[in-house]
């Protein structure tokens, strides 16, 4: 409820107070919190000031790749690694690139995943299927079509996918 409140202030006699504007609602958020609680176990607050240090090999020293190395390494190893950006394309697009990966584009299961009401039931492209990443991106005859133009006005074959993770 108070967004400025300190952790010291959070923390009182060995154990965590939460003072949530409402508690978490399941799905995601609980699995978040549950790993956030899990994460905070780990923390012993001293009496020093506050300051920053980065505990990974090989020296200590922050160094950007080991901080995508140490994130890639937390990650399931059945995930591809999508923390790579392609530096050709603009950051928009890798983000967008990333968020399909991760499935979080706000797809119709997703939104509703969030409790949003959506007033369409199915493809936004086709309006026919049900909408998924996988009908979107592969899967749907509108988007076919793009990729086949795509393919023509780049001079390349465009293969039959069957996911995104294919793509
Ligand atoms: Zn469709």
């Amino acid at each position: 409820m108070n967004r400025s409140s300190s952790v010291a202030s959070r923390f009182s006699n060995g154990a965590w107070l939460w003072s949530w504007w409402r508690p978490p609602r399941g799905g995601a958020e609980e699995s978040q919190y549950a790993a956030l609680s899990e994460v905070l176990l780990l923390v012993s607050l001293s009496a020093s000031l506050d300051h920053w240090t980065w505990e990974n090999p090989p020296n200590n020293v922050f160094v950007v790749a080991h901080a995508r190395r140490a994130i890639e390494s937390s990650i399931s190893s059945n995930t591809p690694s999508f923390s790579m950006w392609c530096k050709t394309v603009p950051i928009k697009v890798n983000i967008f690139i990333w968020r399909l990966n991760l499935d979080r584009l706000p797809t119709i299961p997703n939104l509703e995943h969030r409790d949003i009401l959506v007033d369409r039931d199915c493809c936004a492209l086709c309006d026919v299927s049900e909408e998924s990443r996988n009908h979107l991106f592969i899967r749907c005859d509108t988007s076919y079509q793009i990729w086949c133009r795509i393919g023509v006005w780049l001079d390349i074959s465009i293969p039959v996918l069957d996911s995104v993770e294919e793509l």
